[in-house]
């Protein structure tokens, strides 16, 4: 095993003035065990440790740096404006220039608002959402992420559809009371309740693509009844593009799946690796928002210029030549797919590969990939455990958790992809 004692050392010292040493728990490695590394550098598809050990990175922040780290482009836009000044508080061109940006690559989101974080864009779209239908109930989907508002704190319990408990302690369940939780994949349940409290509902909200227990990729006809539904009992549909949003496509999910939600929500990949968020649809929904309409929402650091900046120098180079780069990062995606493919058909080992574009999932079970969280394996997050520490010791960087999904950037190449292959072939076998 490489050296880790600079990494240790900061770990200790971390400990000791932050919980679990960490600004955001799966950090911390609890699920994988071991100590968290701490990072110094990265460059393109690679990023360096403390000690100086360098992994062929699939995490890539947790999705927005898809093109890599340290992108010349998105680092000059970032110097260029960091050095006229680092914040307004108040209007400037960075802004218009991305949301120009957006709005012509998304046809439905004719207006936008920038917050900066994708908690922040989900938290707003549904006060927006319920502001705008004078409705309070938001129905979310189990093994969906939407960031960390207490509304969305909520899991469901086994049956089909379930007012939700709190999922975190500090959430009042008078909160969570507001949020029904649904089953993915699952027309019945979904109907059912639309049938029993259509009325009642004022936001639907389903991650794109969800990649928050895996890699669920949805149903087209699924995803299209739920449109339907949403509009023929008035209430808004969500689609949650924080993690899919400019990464399937310039038109995210809501492309992929052929759907117009009413309202979206992005993050990561919109700030370039800069704290962003976005949330928009139709322009009568948007002008519901102070200090037009009665919806309040506000942010001292939204449409910072430093971060507009690094959101629309990434864009730019993801919407020059008709999205060229996404037919790159889709190859991309295949090679790595097809290469854990046949090591594992050569081992005899019958787990997934699953893809949507740029976005991996290791299904360690076996049998058809899930489609519901319910359906996922606990067991694997052990094998997943060990799978990540083998990985970490031949240099490929994975998520520390058997939920969390792999990002392929435009750094990314095939000769990186092959050794990443070599790697998790090597990896299998020293843990089957
Ligand atoms: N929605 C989705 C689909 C996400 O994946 C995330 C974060 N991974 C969020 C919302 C919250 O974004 P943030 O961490 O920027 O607050």
């Amino acid at each position: 095993m490489s050296n880790r004692d600079r990494s240790r050392e900061l770990y200790r010292r971390a400990c000791e003035v932050m919980p679990a040493g960490v600004n955001s728990p799966v950090r911390a490695f609890r699920s994988v065990g071991g100590d968290p590394l701490f990072y110094e550098r990265g460059v393109g598809c690679h990023i360096i440790d403390a000690d100086g050990n360098r992994f062929i990175d699939y995490i890539g922040s947790w999705g927005p740096l898809i093109l890599g780290h340290a992108d010349p482009d998105v680092v000059e836009a970032v110097a260029t404006t960091a050095a006229s000044g680092l914040s307004f508080g108040a209007p400037c061109r960075q802004e218009v220039e991305l949301a120009e940006l957006v709005t012509s690559a998304v046809p439905h989101l004719e207006m936008v608002r920038f917050v900066s974080s994708g908690t922040e864009a989900v938290m707003s779209a549904v006060r927006l959402a319920r502001g705008a239908t004078g409705r309070d109930t938001v129905v979310k989907f189990s093994g969906c992420y939407h960031g960390h508002a207490d509304h969305l704190l909520v899991s469901g319990g086994s049956g089909l559809a379930t007012f939700g408990t709190p999922s975190s302690a500090g959430v009042p369940e008078s909160f969570a009371a507001h949020t029904a939780v649904l089953p993915l994949d699952d027309e019945e349940a979904f109907l059912n309740l639309m049938e029993e409290r259509g009325g009642e509902i004022a936001a639907v909200i389903i991650e794109g693509v969800p990649a928050n227990s895996g890699l669920l990729v949805q149903r087209p006809e699924y995803m299209r009844l739920m449109r339907e539904q949403c509009t023929s009992y008035g209430a808004l549909l969500i689609l949650d593009e924080v993690i899919t949003g400019f990464r399937l496509g310039s038109n995210g999910a809501a492309g992929h799946y052929g759907i117009e939600p009413d309202l979206a929500t992005y993050g990561k990949v919109i700030g370039g690796g800069m704290p962003v968020g976005a949330y928009g649809g139709r322009r009568e929904l948007m002008e519901q928002l102070a200090p037009l309409g009665p919806v309040y929402q506000a942010g001292t650091l939204s449409g910072n210029p430093v971060a507009m900046a690094a959101g629309a120098a990434t864009l730019r180079r993801l919407l020059a030549d008709g999205g060229a780069a996404y037919a790159e990062l889709d190859t991309l995606g295949q090679l790595l797919q097809s290469g854990f493919q046949e090591v594992l058909s050569r081992l005899g080992i019958e787990w997934s590969v699953v893809r949507a574009g740029s976005i991996l999932w290791l299904a360690l079970q076996e049998g058809d990939p899930p489609l519901r969280f319910e359906n996922s394996r606990p067991e694997s997050a052990e094998t997943y455990a060990a799978l990540h520490g083998a990985l970490l010791d031949r240099g490929v960087s994975l998520a520390p958790s058997a939920y969390e999904v792999m990002f392929v950037s435009l750094a990314h190449n095939p000769g990186v992809i092959d050794e990443t292959v070599e790697a998790f072939a090597g990896a299998v076998e020293a843990i089957v």
